[in-house]
């Protein structure tokens, strides 16, 4: 948004409300509308020629999916924003930006898992390498750097187990070696997290979960510093990945309560994850801003808050403890995705994902997105499934 005088620096709530509209353009409506179509016509031959209408066809973006663009560019710190029709098109269209035939891609070992696959199922078949590093990997990570390394791809913390990385101390090093570091940062949002600040060169969002807030849109970001924007832009063109304006009519709808609603779910997360702490059979709870965590250092030093999402290890006990844990709970909805007002569970098996890294828990895990709703009902819910699961632990 325009910085003035008397607002030289204005707030994150204020940005959130205010960046992207334009009511004089359109008869004075407080939201821009949604603006469909293909075909944008030209005035003349001279605008056909020298590009110089802000809008030339439908695939390169309309009013709708600019307002999300701009705002979303204004949180992140960006030099510019695409808005893609998924988180993973984000991902792969990021990717695809800044590698070539030959060269190798570093990936956390905690990345979200079709993160992995796009790279070992698809990006093999160019002779793309992939290799996975231990997410608390400090300047060791100069050890599997060479001459082909274009890439570093990060996740802080990763979506499931919730290591965060030394993210100022891998851009350093990156930069160094002239490779390009991407960041998924869909956990804590920019509200909470600016990895452009910390110096990374592109930031990307799976809108579909905290952006857009509501499980109704798949949705997906890249914004990037000066330096990749030309590329990352072209990539999106040239890949066709646009998004539809239905859908960013509702993004940016989400984005203006972004601040409000992340201030509850972290809220209630964080008492969720503080209440499951003291609980007999919980033997770990994976949440970086609890005191408890491992990378709670790095969490106090480059995070202002924290997200919706975290897991707990319970005590080891057979499938069925879990099914009875899940299949009865009356708010948690069992799904894949996180982000909406409503509250999700989903058990996960860590040990099967990880390559470079060895995942030591050999209890259960369950991974938590904390809604909306009442922390005491929330809490009532979970505790009657966890009495459930604990009528299948082994008595010792
Ligand atoms: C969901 C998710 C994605 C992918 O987003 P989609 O919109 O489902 O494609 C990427 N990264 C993280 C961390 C996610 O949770």
């Amino acid at each position: 948004m325009k910085k003035t005088t008397i607002l030289p620096n204005p707030s994150m709530n204020t940005r959130l409300s205010h960046t992207g509209r334009r009511p004089d353009e359109q008869h004075g409506l407080v939201n821009t509308p949604v603006t469909r179509g293909s075909t944008i016509l030209f005035k003349n031959l001279k605008s056909l020629d020298n590009h110089s209408q802000t809008f030339s066809y439908g695939r390169m973006g309309n009013p709708s999916t600019r307002t999300v663009e701009e705002i979303v560019t204004e949180l992140e710190n960006a030099h510019g924003t695409v808005l893609t029709p998924s988180g993973l098109s984000a991902i792969s269209t990021a990717i695809l930006s800044c590698i070539k035939s030959g060269d190798e891609i570093l990936i956390s070992d905690s990345a979200y898992e079709p993160t992995r696959k796009l790279c070992d199922g698809l990006l093999t078949k160019f002779g793309v390498v992939t290799k996975y590093y231990d997410p608390r990997i400090g300047t060791e990570i100069e050890e599997i750097i060479n001459e082909k390394t274009s890439v570093i791809f990060l996740e802080s913390p990763g979506s499931l187990t919730f290591e965060l990385q030394d993210l100022p101390l891998i851009t350093k090093i990156a930069k160094k070696h002239n490779i390009t570091t991407i960041v998924d940062n869909s956990w804590a949002t920019p509200l909470y997290y600016r990895p452009l600040d910390l110096g990374a060169d592109i930031v990307i969002h799976a809108g579909t979960k905290m952006f857009v807030g509501h499980s109704d849109v798949m949705s997906g970001t890249i914004s990037t510093n000066e330096k990749l924007w030309e590329s990352v832009k072209k990539a999106h063109y040239l890949t066709g990945v646009c998004a539809s304006p239905d859908d960013a009519f509702l993004i940016a709808r989400g984005l203006r309560t972004l601040a409000i609603r992340m201030e509850t779910h972290q809220k209630n997360a964080l008492e969720l994850a503080s209440w499951l702490e003291k609980q007999d059979i919980v033997e770990k709870v994976l949440h970086p801003a609890l005191p408890s965590h491992p990378d709670h250092t790095i969490f106090r030093r480059d995070f202002s808050g924290s997200g919706s999402l975290f897991s707990i290890i319970l005590k080891p006990a057979p499938r069925e403890a879990i099914a009875a844990l899940v299949d009865d709970l009356e708010l948690f909805g069992m799904g894949y995705s996180w982000g909406g007002y409503e509250s999700l569970v989903l058990p996960a098996k860590p040990e099967n994902i990880r390559t470079a890294t060895v995942w030591k828990e050999k209890g259960n895990l369950l991974r938590i997105h904390v809604g909306l709703e009442g922390i005491a009902d929330l809490k009532a819910d979970l505790m009657a499934g966890l009495n459930r699961y604990s009528q299948f632990l082994e008595i010792k």
